[in-house]
């Protein structure tokens, strides 16, 4: 799938691109079990045969941590909400943003999107309310 050499990470930044596009997926085996790129196998069953199924717009927050003191990588960013975000075949981890970090609450209806680091300008999964 992917064409891309170099300083790109193989997989995961088209990835991205697709989900920045509105277009995210996920590896999809015959058994059901999701995965996200880069993937040759299903990690739960080794199946081969990955389908790329588009991602629900929507997730449910499952749970989260608040980061005070971030390594040095994500000084900047600080405080922040990292959550998991169950969107059926898969879970995503990412950073929560556009909700005062009181209201976070589990159970949260998100949506996926893409921003930049404030540290290092690195693009990095985000979830924010639907
Ligand atoms: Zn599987």
């Amino acid at each position: 799938m992917s064409d891309h050499t170099g300083a790109r990470h193989d997989g995961y930044d088209d990835w991205l691109d697709a989900l920045e596009a509105n277009e995210a997926f996920s590896l999809v085996c015959p058994e059901g079990h999701g995965s996200l790129p880069p993937r040759r196998v299903c990690p739960e069953c080794g199946a081969r045969e990955l389908a790329e199924e588009p991602l629900p717009a929507v997730g449910e927050l499952d749970t989260y941590t608040v980061t005070h003191v971030p390594t040095p990588a994500f000084a900047d960013d600080a405080p922040y909400t990292t959550g998991i975000v169950d969107f059926g075949p898969v879970r995503l981890t990412g950073r929560v943003i556009d909700v005062p970090a009181d209201e976070v609450a589990v159970g949260l209806t998100v949506e996926a999107t893409v921003i930049e680091s404030e540290t290092t300008d690195e693009r990095l999964v985000a979830f924010r309310p639907r």
